[in-house]
């Protein structure tokens, strides 16, 4: 069965739900390896044997929301809480574009304040002055107004990943206090595609009550609103946070195995676009976590540009990565690691998908 869908794939071929679900439910290791070649194959086909690489600045862990998964929501009294100063910000996108990485990331938690709202269009403006428009920006800054959006749009930034967390409402709103809205949070993404940027969303991968039903509905969804790239993995609980108090039931592996063939699913279901071997990969496989995403479609990846005081304080779940290296090592050893699986790290390339690239090319 597995290899009668596989052979259906060739360009235009659309995997349907049950193809979909099949391809989820796999537990087989040698149907998992015959899975994850066919999306490292047609990962290489597409996008190349290369891999984007951004630059992750995690900006404050300051969050107006209740996540019951989050690690940095705003009822854990746990974290001490940060926003980097402006110069700081700068210094590190400096570094990045120095080193040519061409793209990075914003995230924080979410915040909607008018003194957020600046220091984000300042930095934007700044990037641009800076580097003459030649960085790409990436912000992951949570649901925000039109306005706001709009407001980044314009001062610069080229790309918005707002994960849909889940596209089931009803298991959304068990994973969220009552006041967050699953509609708003799906009005936002159709918004930021509307404004014109470069759109990317992504889910949890294993949450408790979710199916492969739930998962293979997400991958539809991705198609449905036509993503430019994704950043999705599993979930890991956090020990400060309502979801992550029953960690016994928590399988590491099994953890692993969801989060990769949701990857190899989602390339197979979307060829060209760009998809991120996220930390929570990482997390679960320290030192090949990176690796097994690429070898299952994966084509992204971020190196966190932050100083450690404040790494050690951005714990969306446990575990998570946080060395106190030299980047330049880090990055040094990231191509080792790369290069013994054929694939090389795509410096000075901006990294736009070639789904969006193939979107604005003229006829
Ligand atoms: N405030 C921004 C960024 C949130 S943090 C926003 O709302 O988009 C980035 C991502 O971390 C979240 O979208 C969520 O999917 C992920 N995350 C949070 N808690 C997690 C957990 N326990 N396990 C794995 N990923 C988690």
């Amino acid at each position: 069965m597995l290899k009668d869908i596989l052979n259906k794939i060739k360009s235009g071929y659309e995997l349907r739900f049950d193809e979909l679900v099949y391809i989820i439910s796999l537990k087989k290791q040698d149907e998992l390896e015959i899975l994850f070649s066919k999306a490292l194959e047609t990962k290489n086909k597409l996008c190349g044997n290369k891999i984007y690489i951004r630059g992750l600045i995690e900006l404050s862990n300051l969050c107006s929301k209740d996540c019951y998964y989050c690690g940095i929501r705003k009822s854990n009294k746990e974290t001490k809480r940060y926003t980097i100063p402006f110069d700081e910000v700068i210094r590190e996108i400096e570094f990045a574009y120095q080193n040519k990485y061409s793209s990075i990331v914003l995230q924080a938690g979410e915040r909607n304040d008018k003194n957020f709202i600046k220091l984000v269009s300042e930095i934007l403006e700044n990037i641009n002055k800076m580097t003459n428009n030649k960085l790409r920006v990436t912000l992951s800054l949570g649901e925000q107004s039109d306005d706001t959006y709009q407001e980044w749009f314009e001062k610069g930034a080229h790309r918005y990943l707002l994960r849909a967390e889940t596209t089931n409402p009803e298991l959304y709103t068990k994973i969220h206090p009552l006041n967050h809205s699953f509609n708003n949070r799906m009005k936002c993404l159709y918004t930021l595609k509307k404004i014109g940027y470069q759109l990317g969303t992504g889910v949890l991968i294993g949450l408790p009550g979710q199916t492969a039903e739930d998962l293979a509905n997400d991958i539809l969804f991705y198609k449905k609103i036509d993503v430019d790239m994704i950043g999705m993995g599993p979930y890991i609980p956090h020990k400060n946070t309502p979801l992550g108090l029953d960690t016994i039931k928590f399988n590491r592996n099994k953890a692993l195995n969801l989060g990769l063939k949701m990857i190899a699913a989602t390339r197979l279901s979307l060829p060209d676009i760009n998809i991120a071997a996220t930390t929570a990969l990482e997390a679960l496989s320290p030192e090949s976590g990176l690796e097994t995403g690429i070898l299952a479609g994966a084509n992204v990846f971020m190196i966190n540009l932050n100083d450690y005081c404040y790494k050690k304080s951005y714990f969306l779940y446990d575990d998570k990565p946080c060395t106190n290296t030299n980047i330049k090592l880090f990055q040094q050893k990231i191509n080792e690691r790369l290069s013994r699986i054929s694939q090389r790290v795509a410096y000075g390339e901006y990294g736009d998908s070639m789904h969006y690239l193939n979107k604005i090319k003229p006829v």
